[in-house]
């Protein structure tokens, strides 16, 4: 690994001071700004407006984390699927979405992960290293240069546990929606959290506008142990509190996920449950029918089982979606892409 920081993951006000530290004016730090996260270059040498000497000295202190993407998927319906490498050699992925409203990019926040979720590929090895902020910039970044279009909705729901790796999460939410940068709004941003509670409350008081998920996947603790382990370490009163918090702090509605998993928790008694958490929070739900990972047993809700349940949920008044599937033809995502590209190498 690199002795070197990662000059992308500087917030503005960070890049400032180490510029200052450099014996430089401040417009420096605007200009060096702006090359990143503007015209989203990756190499010193193309800031032009700055003195090949002061180039030199940026990169003698400095790096900018390579982020390259190695393979591309793409699918009928305009789905992309990356495998980017990161310049420690280590792999992870991201997709781009294609929407009406715009495109969208799912970011990954770690290599691997540590949370142990049953149903999850990205944990079946555990967790490699976070990754830094820039590196989380530079994988939606890479997309827009792959597309020749701008990126404007961003989602964290790639590999790894978002509140895990806080502080290198919170500075790629500043970075990437300061209006001096890439200036993505930050309603456009939702990050998914599988309950980390101090964190779902230290995140709150950040008042960020962005929208907050929450992986719940089971209604009850003693169902919730049994697919994933951090709810041995957080019981759900406590996670719904984290999250009436953070709804009362920012303003901002949970969303709450729910992975539909053939007799698990797609069951009566799991959905009237459902219903009445996602109620006392004022909660949208998203139903994902489970992604079957080559590691483990666990199979999907039928589509047909799944629009009865969104058609019950709907009943008791809640906002419900299902999730569409993208990008079918091209693979399964959820860490699986990565999985095969490891194994091929
Ligand atoms: N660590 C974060 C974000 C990454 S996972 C979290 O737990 O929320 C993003 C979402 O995909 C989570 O809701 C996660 O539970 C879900 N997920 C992971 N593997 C899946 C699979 N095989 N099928 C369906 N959803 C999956």
């Amino acid at each position: 690994m690199s002795e070197r920081e990662d000059i992308r993951s500087f917030t503005y006000d960070k890049l400032r001071e180490r510029i200052a530290a450099l014996s430089q004016k401040s417009f420096r730090a605007d200009q060096v700004f702006d090359w990143l996260h503007v015209k989203k270059v990756d190499d010193f040498d193309q800031m032009t407006n700055l003195s090949k000497e002061l180039r030199d000295k940026l990169a003698s202190e400095y790096e900018i984390y390579e982020v390259k993407a190695v393979s591309t998927l793409k699918s009928s319906d305009g789905t992309r699927k990356y495998i980017h490498r990161l310049h420690d050699g280590n792999v992870i992925e991201t997709v781009l979405l294609r929407y009406e409203y715009g495109n969208s990019v799912c970011i990954s926040s770690q290599v691997g992960c540590r949370m142990g979720c049953r149903f999850c590929a990205s944990t079946v090895d555990g967790l490699v290293r976070d990754l830094t902020a820039g590196e989380m910039a530079a994988q939606i970044y890479s997309v827009e240069a792959d597309i020749g279009e701008r990126v404007g909705h961003v989602v964290v729901m790639g590999s790894g546990e978002p509140l895990d790796n806080f502080d290198n999460f919170t500075d790629f939410i500043e970075l990437i929606t300061d209006k001096r940068g890439a200036c993505i709004g930050a309603r456009n941003i939702t990050a998914s959290t599988c309950g980390l509670v101090p964190k779902i409350r230290d995140l709150a008081d950040r008042r960020y506008q962005i929208t907050l998920a929450l992986s719940l996947h089971a209604t009850t603790d003693e169902k919730r142990k049994t697919i994933m382990p951090v709810a041995n370490k957080y019981a759900l009163s406590e996670i719904i509190s984290a999250c009436r918090y953070y709804f009362d702090t920012t303003g901002r509605r949970i969303t709450l996920e729910y992975s539909l998993i053939s007799g698990v928790n797609d069951g009566e008694e799991d959905i009237r449950l459902l219903a009445g958490i996602a109620k006392s929070l004022g909660a949208h739900v998203n139903l994902i029918p489970i992604n079957p990972i080559e590691e483990r047993q666990y199979r999907a809700t039928s589509r047909n089982d799944a629009v009865l349940l969104k058609n019950k949920l709907e009943k008791n008044d809640i906002n419900v979606t299902i999730r569409r599937e993208m990008g079918r033809d091209i693979q399964a995502s959820c860490g699986q892409l990565r999985r095969k590209y490891i194994k091929s190498q």
